[in-house]
């Protein structure tokens, strides 16, 4: 395996198509953008082609004008070939929302791993009335004030806005399968942590990796404990993940991300990404060392700017992330105190001579992102 030359991502192209247009990163595979209505304001999608048709990888959220622009793109750039086949790396909006109306549109099997396809069926069905005692119990052991909790609960509203009702059936993708597509075969490599069960695909004839949001150049995806399974440890797969990618998939792929652009670095990107994590968990440590902080008390530690109420959730997400992995690896006591709270002690008394140690800022390029 060659050595990894890129100290930073190296990016294909100096520039990003606009929306509708479509990019040749490799003979039959095409790079598409649709915008998203939030701060991360893209997603990048893959056409796969085939001599009868095209394979769509992700599908953009359901909002917008995702559904005119694929039209448009069905009218003047698949050259009169139908969509043969719908794939999404993993069930969040972005990369869900239009499956179900591209599979109906082309009568075209819908691949995903299980568990996406059972979560974003779950997350798109989702009522207010889901947001329960044990919703309101997770926030409130985080540190979340009444009122917080209040809004919380006005807020909630699952995912049915921004996904069109997924496909009714599915093709099981599972980690080490392959799929020809255009006779070359892609290998099904699963990650977690972002998300459960995460879909990349690997083609060893193009060196391409399709990443997803499980390898990103500049962002980092958000690694989330959520109400639904508070005592989670999303951290550990995340890191497992990286590990393993390291170890199976080769330094200088090309890979495919669905933010920011296609790029080479795959191997120093994942130790940055491990390197980031491992400063945060330090980071936290060292803050319940003098004191016991909550996890909301503890947020500054990992996020230097001011959080609106739409980056809170996903930010305490990813904070219980990380205490969670602490705690269940034996490096932070955990209380319930009096006001049902979790407080974080740190366990290891030699951490305070340790504190001395010459390190970076926590890095605050963590975007936060569904
Ligand atoms: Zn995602």
């Amino acid at each position: 395996m060659p050595g990894d030359v890129y100290s930073t991502p190296k990016y294909l192209f100096d520039d990003v198509p606009a929306p509708g247009e479509l990019w040749e990163v490799a003979k039959g595979v095409m790079w598409l953008r649709m915008p998203l209505p939030m701060a991360l304001d893209h997603i990048n999608l893959y056409l796969l082609e085939e001599d009868d048709g095209w394979w769509i990888i992700d599908t953009g959220i359901a909002i917008g004008p995702t559904q005119a622009l694929w039209e448009q793109i069905f009218a003047e750039s698949l050259g009169g070939k139908p969509v043969k086949a719908v794939l999404s790396t993993h069930y969040h909006p972005d990369h869900v929302g239009m499956a179900g109306w591209l599979c109906e549109r082309w009568q075209a099997p819908f691949y995903m791993t299980q568990a996406e396809y059972l979560s974003g069926l779950a997350f798109s069905r989702m009522q207010p009335e889901h947001f329960s005692w044990s919703s309101e119990r997770y926030l409130q052991r985080a540190g979340y004030a009444p009122e917080q909790v209040e809004r919380a609960r006005e807020r909630f509203n699952g995912f049915g806005d921004y996904i069109k009702p997924m496909p009714t059936a599915y093709r099981r993708l599972v980690d080490g399968a392959s799929l020809t597509i255009g006779g070359r075969r892609w290998r099904v490599v699963v990650g977690s942590g972002h998300c459960p069960e995460h879909a990349c695909l690997y083609s060893e004839t193009l060196n391409i990796l399709i990443s997803g949001d499980q390898v990103i150049p500049k962002i980092t995806s958000n690694v989330s404990v959520m109400a639904g399974e508070p005592e989670a440890n999303p951290l550990k797969d995340w890191l497992a993940s990286h590990e393993r990618f390291l170890d199976t998939l080769p330094a200088d792929a090309l890979v495919l991300p669905a933010h920011n652009a296609p790029f080479h670095g795959l191997h120093t990107r994942l130790r940055h990404l491990i390197e980031h994590h491992e400063e945060h968990l330090l980071a936290l440590e060292e803050a319940c060392v003098e004191a016991a902080p909550t996890a909301m008390e503890l947020l500054p530690v990992l996020f230097k700017r001011p959080l609106d109420d739409s980056q809170l959730g996903l930010a305490l997400g990813e904070c219980v992330a990380h205490l969670n992995y602490l705690h269940q690896r034996g490096q932070l006591a955990r209380e319930l105190s009096g006001n049902g709270q979790y407080t974080y002690r740190s366990i290891d008394d030699t951490l305070r001579l340790r504190l001395r140690r010459n390190r970076a800022e926590p890095d605050d390029q963590a975007v936060l992102q569904v």
